[in-house]
């Protein structure tokens, strides 16, 4: 996610970027229309291979496949009705138990009920045995008691109906998840499980300010119902489509990735852009056209810079979607969604550079997060911080060293909400005050990177970055796994550089 910037103090990238975010590139881009690829999906139910993925993923990747038969599959069918904030679904998810012990029970995360119970569970089955829906860690978590322990390598089949209704006003949690101004985004719409590791399922309480998803690389297969009337944009592509007079349906599928985002609006326009092996679509309400051309200017500067920095983006489509929310962005699988206060410009017209600064940092996400997870609610410095460093690189090559110092400007400022303490970055995100989070982790945190990068030498940090995306990719990481990288690279001691900045 991106809070959002204090906007007086970030004036200072605007005034050093001045004449570079604005209007978009040079005529000679490639403009492509939507696909109208309407090719019927395979109607099977989990198909024993994974092949029918490759078309999600460019040549260089599709290989991964064959290393991820045992990935949990999601398959969902969703139902958004007439009134558009009334969705429910039906989902069957093939787990496999990926551990070495037997497991008791399987847990979903419920994030949506963060903000009040919102996404109810009916019908769970394990193996077609009806089981109740037991819900813990405020409502957020649902365990699963299996009637028999899942054994090493054993599958299940999970089934259950979900429902939710969307709220239509900010509430908790930023709005991620909200039917407001005509746009529908639907931020961790269905039950989905968490990570399982030494410390068993990860369900802690999530706190109200951070992001929480902490997910295994997944397959995706989403069968959209929905009003006719609605542009619908989402994770992974599109395999199928029928349109009617007064409903459309539209299959999706994606993988690997974390989780699978959704959102519809009457209003949405689009532009797309080839990038490489990716097609980049911008939605936006038609009259903010302008906004819209930057986002997909922007976007496609940062694919360019990340690819070559943390290597390529490795899927067919990225989206970029606008929303109503009150933070600046939030990432996705393969799309992200950024806040519509941002692309009127003419209301403010700072708000398009704010725009270009929470697009580089929602496209970093797709590395550090989709590619690379870690434990956002445990270790939130370990991708935000290094997303917010990730968005300076993005600076640099597009404007150059001296010009991207602005955006370094907008961390000592956001430090100094808090007067500059020295508070370490590597705090779980429950142990920061909401005055401190933001600052601490937004501001300070990639600070850390900074001073990273003069100790380690600039040759030996982006080493360490590259490494550190190629090791990590589809898996997890932590900041010990990150550290001791970086100390290898480096052939350094780290450790009183981590005691000044990241250590309690
Ligand atoms: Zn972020």
């Amino acid at each position: 996610m991106l809070h959002f910037f204090r906007k007086i103090l970030f004036f200072s990238l605007l005034i050093s970027t001045c004449g570079c975010s604005g209007q978009p590139g040079p005529a000679d881009v490639d403009i492509i229309p939507e696909s109208t690829d309407a090719s019927p999906a395979p109607d099977t139910h989990h198909e024993d291979e994974l092949a029918v993925f490759e078309q999600n993923l460019i040549d260089d990747y599709q290989s991964v496949l064959g290393k991820m038969e045992n990935a949990t599959r999601y398959q969902i069918d969703l139902q958004i009705a007439d009134t558009v904030s009334d969705v429910s679904g039906h989902q069957e998810v093939l787990y496999t138990n990926n551990e070495e012990v037997p497991l008791d029970e399987i847990y979903f995360r419920l994030f949506p009920n963060i903000s009040g119970l919102i996404l109810t569970v009916t019908n769970l089955t394990v193996n077609d045995t009806q089981l109740p829906a037991i819900l813990t860690n405020k409502d957020t978590a649902m365990r699963v008691d299996l009637p028999e322990p899942l054994q090493p390598g054993e599958q299940t089949l999970i089934a259950m109906d979900f429902q939710q209704q969307v709220p239509r006003a900010m509430g908790g949690n930023y709005g991620l998840n909200i039917y407001m101004d005509d746009i529908l985004a639907l931020d961790q719409f269905f039950p989905i499980i968490p990570v399982y590791d030494e410390d068993g399922w990860e369900v802690q309480d999530p706190p109200i300010n951070a992001d929480m998803l902490f997910a295994d690389e997944a397959f995706f297969r989403v069968r959209v119902n929905a009003p006719a009337g609605l542009v619908l944009a989402g994770s992974g592509i599109e395999v199928g489509s029928t349109n009617g007079d007064q409903r459309q349906e539209v299959i999706y599928i994606g993988g690997p990735q974390r989780d699978f985002f959704l959102a519809a609006s009457p209003r949405f326009e689009s532009v797309s852009r080839k990038v490489g092996g990716t097609t980049i679509t911008a939605y936006f309400p038609g009259e903010y056209r302008q906004a819209g051309n930057l986002v997909l200017e922007t976007a496609e500067r940062a694919l360019n810079s990340y690819n070559d920095r943390f290597g390529a983006y490795p899927y067919i489509e990225l989206d970029l979607i606008s929303t109503p929310m009150n933070a600046g962005g939030m990432e996705y699988s393969t799309a992200t969604s950024l806040s519509l206060r941002y692309f009127d410009a003419d209301s403010d017209a700072a708000n398009l550079t704010f725009l270009e600064a929470v697009v580089a940092h929602e496209v970093a996400h797709q590395w550090f997060f989709n590619q690379v997870m870690s434990d956002q609610l445990q270790e939130p410095w370990l991708d935000e911080a290094l997303v917010q460093y990730a968005t300076y690189l993005y600076y640099v090559d597009r404007y150059g060293v001296n010009n991207a110092q602005g955006f370094v400007q907008s961390w000592y400022q956001r430090w100094a909400n808090v007067d500059q303490a020295p508070i370490p970055i590597g705090k779980p995100a429950g142990a920061y005050t909401r005055e401190e989070y933001g600052p601490i982790i937004y501001g300070r945190g990639p600070l850390f990177f900074e001073a990273l990068n003069e100790t380690m030498g600039e040759a030996s940090f982006n080493r360490l970055l590259s490494a550190y995306a190629d090791q990590y990719r589809w898996g997890i990481a932590d900041s010990q796994a990150f550290t001791e990288l970086a100390q290898e690279i480096c052939d350094c001691d780290l450790s009183d550089l981590l005691a000044h900045w990241v250590k309690e």
